[in-house]
């Protein structure tokens, strides 16, 4: 059997870094890590062959080639996905299909083959058997959230990692939260279902003995999911084996607000060689966080919480909405407010989208405020899919002008600064960090040719690497990567 997994390509959105990742020399930010671990679990006498699409083409020799298609893809992966499968129809190859894409979305899939809704580690061995037979199903469910502890490890092999900005491991699944927009609890479950132990190391072990020495992104719903097990025993673990390892990797990843509540915890982290983590902080609008579930942000100074987990050494980025019913005009002053005082550099704005199969979703369909389907890109003004409270121009425009405001070079460089004076990096610094690369190199050429001579607010760029140089030395490698990001958010705008 001859298998050719497909990973759709995605628009630039505010994952993409398409830009700054050419500058760095990489083509894509993360590996597509379900279709890797897909292609680890395949029967061992079957051939097979990874195509990611935002690092190489899919050339038709390919899919010919091939006995069955394998597709996994997230919603912003919708118009790709929709190309693939009329390529591989005009071939006359069988399509497979999975992931989030299709399992909140089958119904505009019809014409696949076999879909895969769910998590694939129940269905995939009755796939497998069925494929093996000659009769695959038109549809594989599991409805259940199923065991992850002894998941098969990705199959590094199937990509070139040098492609690739940062590696992915996958700890847990599922966030105790319920946000009302999220997804995250119809596809994972509210309660996290954990990895082994070993199995974790075991993927950082893989991770290594492939050559990889940089940033590897945990890429869980909630990291901090359950925070008393990560800490007894998940956190020692880490932390024994990056030291055994002399810290090979920086780690970032998702957590919630309540990370500062916990100093053990992010203790733990940074000892680990955690430098970053994203949170959804959503709006400085106490009922808008209400509104949409959003508890653990509630009855606390947002502010310094960010604070708390910068100061003690990781860099804090965040996701932002508007468009609440609760939502004021005022919201948007208050936005870039929130943003600009908190230091948060990477600061993701997005509109509010109903995700199929959400909280959210359910009820705006049940008000009939739903106007059409969603194509997962939140910062798009056309991707606004349902009627808002607040009249839809002015909330568009709002929000073109948060964003034209908080990437604006003034505010952003302003920004770095402020997070440079909060941040306090771990003593201790991981093995890459400091070793000078090619990758280094680039990034300090880029930066001056693009932000220091060639684009707008180079008066910005200059004070900034100026005061670093004067006032925080040893974070100029960091002030450099923060100021390069700004040209993919302003890219964006
Ligand atoms: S905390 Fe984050 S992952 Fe959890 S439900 Fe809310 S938005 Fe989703």
């Amino acid at each position: 059997m001859k298998i050719l997994l497909v990973y759709p390509d995605y628009e630039e959105t505010f994952w993409s870094f398409k830009r700054v990742l050419r500058i760095l020399g990489k083509k894509a930010s993360f590996p597509p890590l379900g279709l890797l671990t897909v292609g680890a679990m395949l029967p061992d006498d079957w051939e097979k062959r990874l195509v990611d699409m935002n690092t190489d083409i899919l050339k038709d020799e390919y899919i010919k080639w091939a006995d069955y298609i394998f597709i996994s893809a997230m919603i912003v992966q919708k118009e790709s996905v929709r190309r693939i499968i009329n390529k591989a129809k005009k071939l006359g190859k069988p399509i497979v299909a999975g992931g989030p894409l299709f399992t909140t979305g089958w119904e505009e899939f019809t014409d696949v083959d076999h879909l895969v809704l769910g998590e694939v580690e129940e269905t995939f061995p009755a796939i497998v058997e069925d494929l093996k037979n000659g009769a695959p199903k038109k549809m594989y469910s599991s409805n259940g959230f199923p065991d992850i502890k002894e998941v098969a490890i990705p199959d590094w092999n199937l990509i070139n990692v040098k492609n690739y900005n940062s590696m992915c491991v996958q700890f847990s699944r599922g966030c105790p939260f319920n946000c009302e927009f999220c997804d995250v609890v119809q596809l994972n479950g509210r309660l996290p279902r954990m990895k082994s132990k070993e199995q974790l190391i075991a993927e950082l072990e893989t991770l290594y003995r492939r050559g990889w020495r940089a940033g590897v992104f945990f890429v869980d719903d909630n990291f901090i999911g359950n925070k008393a097990i990560l800490k007894k025993e998940y956190m020692p673990a880490i932390i024994e084996w990056q030291k055994k390892k002399k810290h090979p990797f920086t780690f970032n990843t998702q957590v919630s607000i309540n990370l500062a509540d916990d100093k053990e915890l992010m203790e733990l982290m940074i000892e680990a060689g955690f430098t970053a983590v994203f949170i959804g902080i959503e709006t400085p609008d106490a009922d808008s966080l209400e509104e949409c579930g959003k508890f653990q942000n509630k009855n606390r100074n947002l502010v310094e919480s960010v604070k708390i987990i910068q100061n003690c050494g990781m860099e804090v980025q965040g996701g932002f909405i508007v468009g609440f019913d609760s939502d004021k005009v005022s919201i948007f002053q208050r936005q870039i407010e929130f943003i600009q005082k908190s230091g948060i550099v990477t600061a993701m704005v997005g509109l509010l989208i109903a995700l199929p199969k959400t909280r959210l979703y359910q009820r705006l369909k049940e008000t009939n405020r739903l106007t059409k389907k969603s194509t997962g890109n939140n910062t798009k003004t056309s991707s606004l899919n349902f009627i808002p409270k607040m009249d839809k121009n002015v909330l568009l425009a709002g929000y073109k002008k948060i964003l034209s405001t908080i990437y604006a070079p003034k505010a952003y460089y302003e920004r770095i600064r402020t997070l440079l004076r909060e941040y306090k990096p771990a003593k201790k610094k991981p093995q890459n960090f400091n070793a000078l690369r090619i990758y280094h190199i680039r990034a300090l050429v880029g930066s001056i040719w693009w932000l220091g001579i060639k684009q707008r607010g180079r008066l910005y760029f200059w004070k900034l690497i100026l005061w670093s140089i004067l006032k925080r030395p040893s974070l100029f490698p960091y002030a450099i990567g923060l100021s390069l990001t700004g040209i993919h958010f302003r890219a964006i705008l």
